[in-house]
């Protein structure tokens, strides 16, 4: 009696677990249990869960703290890409040496480029803003060939790869996302859109308030160790000048010129970003008397990001 009791209870157990489990052991046939994602950056994977809502599950390859510019995904990310419907690419550096492992990873997987409806900039050089003198102008140009040429370079194709800093340009992703889940998944499109017009509806109310809060500033230049608010600078008419120099530290000579022209233009306030040292950043703060200012352009919650950003700037400019 005890024996057989015995024995049927680990049956009666891996019985239920596999009735349990063959839901999902059948041909995963149009999403029944959602939509998984991969995107490259945190503030992409707010976007995809501002459309997607509970329909999709997010997996970020770039974590907090980490850095686009040199990170490398880990086997368990690579191994999250099987499951995934669709990738949502936006160009930052990783990319340029992983795309293509990315996508052999899964075959299946839909690979979408989210800065073909962005009109890219060019990366913002280190240059002067007297713009009579052409000395100046021919310096910026050196300092350009130089980064084409260096390959170990930060952004060595010369375009600005920091697209999500924008409001606007939030907004166009926004759609190509919506775009994109609602032709995967069309079942659930008047959701999406719903999704979408809450989130435009969102993001118009940012361009509202960054406008007023930035109309009336003592300076519109700002100067940022990593010139990552190319696209912000555009929409806001703001103009950054990097303290890297194509994606280094400058120089003790290009430090110097650096304050001098902050000196000239009274500016004391130097942003940084918690991805990368600031010390030249304070280096350059406590020769001017002024402070390091952090913000973040990977911050998961893009929209209040943004909003916090043109807050720092309508205080410190
Ligand atoms: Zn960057």
């Amino acid at each position: 009696m005890r024996k057989t009791s015995m024995i049927f209870v680990p049956i009666l157990i891996i019985a239920i677990f596999i009735s349990g489990c063959s839901p999902q052991a059948a041909p995963a046939t149009q999403n029944e249990d959602g939509l998984t994602v991969s995107v490259s950056i945190l503030p992409q994977k707010y976007l995809v869960e501002r459309i997607g809502g509970d329909r999709v599950s997010v997996n970020v390859m770039v974590g907090p703290g980490d850095s686009p510019h040199d990170y490398e995904p880990k086997p368990s990310q690579m191994t999250s890409l099987s499951e995934s419907d669709v990738y949502f690419s936006i160009g930052v550096e990783f990319e340029d040496a992983w795309m293509d492992r990315i996508s052999s990873a899964n075959s299946e997987m839909l690979i979408v480029d989210l800065t073909q409806e962005i009109n890219l900039i060019p990366m913002q050089a280190h240059h002067h803003h007297d713009e009579a003198d052409h000395e100046d102008h021919d310096h910026e140009e050196e300092h350009a060939d130089e980064d084409h040429a260096d390959e170990d370079s930060d952004h060595a194709e010369n375009l600005d790869p920091h697209i999500w800093l924008s409001p606007a340009n939030g907004a166009v992703m926004a759609e190509k996302i919506t775009e994109t889940l609602s032709a995967i998944d069309p079942d659930h499109t008047a959701t999406y859109q719903n999704n979408l017009d809450a989130l435009l509806a969102d993001i118009s109310q940012l361009q509202e308030e960054t406008r007023t809060a930035l109309a009336d500033l003592d300076t519109r230049l700002f100067i940022v160790f990593h010139p990552a608010w190319g696209y912000f600078a555009q929409e806001f008419d703001l103009q950054q000048i990097p303290v890297e120099v194509a994606g280094n530290e400058p120089s003790a000579s290009e430090l110097a010129e650096l304050i001098g022209e902050a000196q000239e233009e009274n500016i004391s306030v130097i942003f940084a970003q918690p991805e990368f040292s600031t010390r030249s950043a304070e280096y350059i703060a406590s020769e001017l008397n002024g402070k390091v200012v952090l913000i973040s352009p990977l911050a998961e919650d893009w929209l209040e990001n943004l909003r916090a950003v043109s807050k720092t700037f309508a205080e410190e400019l």
